[in-house]
């Protein structure tokens, strides 16, 4: 089992003229509400790629339908708190040049207790793993903990927070990193620099670096390996990161080997950025496999 202890976000999202200004009330025409965060996105791509998948998290009692969303796609959500304390959620207004202007509460997904990881971390047995985000609460206690089970943990430290990110990776097995993130965790401003200095600062660490169109680079103890992306017209890469996760842990998970788990996980979020949307671009085990084979 892949425990993902992670956010889960509900995104209000409205298309404007133009973003509201200070003592403005402006009405929007246009209206949606999508599931998301990068938990339950990481959480809906390992469902999707067959792993037995629980998230761990906490929604408000009323949110049954995310939920029920969630379990639709495989996820199991016994595991997902219901409290008396709003869903994490975005305001998101999108302009008519497409950029966005972006209100994030962090809400239920703050929530997490010791006394609920503990509880949870009771539940694994050997063998399974602990994936974690930086959108939660007490990601270092989940890593620590989860550590000293022997439970292997990865780690997607996103959003990057140095501060946060760094004590925690001696209890980390596996990091996941894209090129922003890279950069900003060795302070270095150009991705040459980022992949000659990861494997020299974390020697002991297995790094897995996502290179956007460029593909991946994963470094581990002396290995050194380069999986190029698949080439497609990319028209939204949102979610691609954690398509890519989720579908080349599941393989790992499976007992893939590193090098087919990577190439997985391209094949997928390939898939990914030709759709728009988050979780609706994740795409189904099967097209992936069909798209590796051509
Ligand atoms: P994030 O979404 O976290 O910023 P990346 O941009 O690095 O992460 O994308 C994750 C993975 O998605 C890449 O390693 C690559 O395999 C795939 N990908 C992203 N953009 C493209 C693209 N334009 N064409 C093909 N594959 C892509």
């Amino acid at each position: 089992t892949i425990y993902n202890f992670g956010s889960i976000n509900l995104d209000h999202v409205y298309q404007v003229d133009h973003f509201v200004r200070p003592g403005e009330t402006m009405a929007s025409e246009s209206y949606q509400c999508l599931l998301g965060g990068k938990g339950a996105n990481q959480s809906a791509a390992l469902a999707k790629a067959g792993a037995d998948v629980k998230h761990v998290g906490a929604v408000h009692t009323v949110d049954k339908q995310v939920l029920r969303q969630l379990q639709e796609i495989g996820v199991d959500t016994a595991l997902v708190a219901q409290l008396d304390m709003p869903t994490g959620h975005a305001i998101i207004q999108i302009n008519k040049s497409a950029e966005n202007s972006i209100i994030l509460y962090p809400g239920a997904n703050h929530c997490l207790t010791e006394a609920q990881v503990d509880e949870v971390l009771k539940k694994t047995s050997e063998g399974d793993w602990v994936l974690l985000q930086n959108e939660t609460n007490l990601v270092d206690y989940v890593a620590r903990q989860a550590k000293s089970k022997s439970l292997k943990v990865a780690y997607n430290p996103a959003p990057m927070n140095v501060e946060m990110t760094k004590p925690l990776l001696s209890s980390i097995d596996l990091l996941i990193v894209n090129e922003v993130e890279a950069m900003d965790l060795v302070a270095v401003s150009s991705i040459e620099e980022a992949v000659e200095a990861m494997p020299k600062h974390y020697p002991d660490l297995a790094v897995l670096m996502t290179l956007g169109s460029d593909g991946v680079r994963y470094f581990d103890k002396g290995v050194d390996l380069y999986v190029p992306a698949f080439s497609v017209d990319a028209i939204d890469t949102t979610a691609a990161g954690d398509t890519f996760i989720g579908f080349s842990m599941a393989a790992l998970f499976n007992g893939q080997s590193i090098e087919d788990a990577i190439k997985q996980g391209c094949a997928a979020s390939a898939i990914c950025v030709t759709r728009i949307g988050a979780l609706a671009a994740i795409p189904e085990l099967e097209e992936v496999t069909t798209f590796m084979s051509h």
